[in-house]
């Protein structure tokens, strides 16, 4: 039992760093994913991705500094650059900004407000917080880097497994009060553990009330009949570790614990397991928009930072975001997009369906774009953006992550709800998920990530 591999499936930022931080921990992993390594479909592409300490919900900001150690590792270890120090800044209306600098001052990070230097159209109405650690990450360089490292070390990879379901034989998992108890079991059932599994998940699954009750000497048969009530406080837990996964095309591979990393297709695989989760799949579009010929060279990245503008809705009195990355990837072209959609959710196998597309919608956004790129920017062609590229973002109500353990699958772990934010601390995100399939202490407080805050 103990030779099977974790399995992980869905090779995103996620999953890859999951199924890295996993190996680097000696375990035997086996890495599934439904298309080819470094695939569009998902919402790990592309060559920009920022990074930064500064949040809003310190839980994040507490897991920053563990994920930029990760990342300095990766970038030692496969001897590639994968950050570029630019800073990030941070446009607030003036009254938000002391939110920021209270973060930052608070965790000691360096940051400024005087961005003179910078091609923006600055006005007192707005907070300028520039902080100095912030960078850009290169997406797809971190992506096949992890994942290279991941094969490097021995992890086992295969691709083109699209899993269709999956079953836990830890399902009905059960605990003894004491360790005689718990042994006298085991001997009891002994070389049924892997024939007999769904047998054994009931007969595992029961205690006597009172354990003092219980018969010195019990059959398999006894227990698998019997009728005693599930209880969960123990020393000794006893479950039975097989996973199986199986693929749309009739595949299957055995484990002894399943890690879910499906980004935007998890609530699709979720549901088939009863579990409804309210998540939100939305198409988003990154644009990048033309830089005019007086000012090239201003946006590089080598002398402009990325950043974050908070817009006030009008009408809502809420918070929306835009956020903009240099130019790095394509000559005098900078990214400037909006935080979220103009769209209805969406099905990810059909994320591109013209029929979804409206052009009221499309009108509305090229608008608001507009508007926040006059607002801000000198010297960008805010009339139309030069390149449009489809990307999703897997929300949760709360923007939280899920990183738990499936409510009835005691041995399928989840990590889900990235919500638009999780590539950065994708390496840290990895170590958690690891630790849950281990049957570790989290390290965090994981109530944050828990599913049961759904329910509340
Ligand atoms: C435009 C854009 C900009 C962003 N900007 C930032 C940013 O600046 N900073 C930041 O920190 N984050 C950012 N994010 C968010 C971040 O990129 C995501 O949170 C993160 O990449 C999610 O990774 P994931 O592994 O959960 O999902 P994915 O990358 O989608 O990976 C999931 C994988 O699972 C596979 N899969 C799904 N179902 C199956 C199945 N049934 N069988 C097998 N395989 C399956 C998929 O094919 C996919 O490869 C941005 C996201 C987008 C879209």
């Amino acid at each position: 039992m103990t030779s099977l591999p974790i399995i992980v499936v869905g090779a995103g930022a996620v999953g890859t760093a999951t199924a890295l931080a996993l190996r680097r921990r000696g375990e035997k992993v086996l890495l599934l994913e439904q298309f080819f390594i470094g695939h569009q479909r998902g919402s790990s592409h592309g060559p920009s991705r920022i990074i930064r300490y500064l949040y809003e919900s310190e839980r994040y900001t507490l897991m920053m500094p563990n994920a930029y150690k990760l990342w300095a590792k990766l970038e030692d270890e496969q001897n590639v650059n994968l950050n570029t120090k630019c800073g990030i800044l941070n446009i607030s209306s003036a009254a938000r900004k002391s939110v920021y600098t209270d973060i930052l001052s608070k965790n000691n990070f360096n940051f400024s407000d005087k961005i003179d230097h910078l091609p923006m159209k600055t006005c007192e109405e707005f907070g300028y917080v520039l902080e100095e650690e912030g960078g850009v990450l290169d997406a797809s360089a971190c992506l096949r880097a992890s994942f290279d490292q991941f094969l490097k070390i021995g992890g086992k990879f295969i691709d083109g497994f699209k899993l269709k379901d999956f079953q836990d034989d830890g399902k009905e998992t059960g605990f003894f009060k004491d360790r005689r108890q718990a042994s006298m079991l085991k001997l009891t059932l002994g070389n049924r553990i892997n024939t007999e599994a769904k047998h054994i998940r009931v007969g595992v699954k029961f205690r006597r009330d009172n354990a003092s009750k219980l018969p010195q000497r019990f059959s398999f048969l006894e227990l698998f009949f019997s009728s005693w009530r599930f209880s969960t406080f123990s020393q000794r837990k006893i479950l039975s570790k097989t996973v199986t996964v199986y693929s749309t095309d009739g595949k299957s591979h055995v484990g002894r614990k399943l890690i879910l990393a499906c980004g935007a297709w998890a609530k699709k695989i979720l549901a088939k397991t009863g579990l409804e989760i309210p998540l939100e799949v939305i198409k988003t579009e990154v644009s990048y928009w033309k830089v005019k010929p007086d000012f090239a060279g201003k946006y590089d990245i080598s002398c402009f930072p990325a950043g974050i503008i908070d817009v006030n809705n009008e009408e809502t009195g809420e918070i929306y975001h835009y956020y903009w990355t240099p130019v790095k990837e394509y000559p005098n072209l900078i990214k400037i997009s909006y935080h979220g959609t103009y769209r209805d959710e969406i099905d990810p196998d059909e994320r591109d369906d013209p029929k979804k597309e409206s052009s009221e919608r499309a009108k509305d956004q090229r608008e608001d774009h507009k508007r926040i790129i006059d607002l801000h920017f000198e010297g960008i062609d805010s009339s139309n953006p030069v390149i449009v590229e489809p990307c999703m973002y897997t929300n949760t109500p709360d923007n939280d992550f899920i990183l738990d353990v499936h409510p009835t699958m005691k041995n399928v772990v989840i990590g889900a709800g990235f919500s638009g934010h999780g590539f950065k601390m994708s390496p840290e995100t990895g170590e958690i998920l690891a630790e849950l399939a281990l049957e570790k202490e989290p390290t965090y407080d994981m109530s944050f990530f828990s599913l049961d805050r759904f329910n509340k």
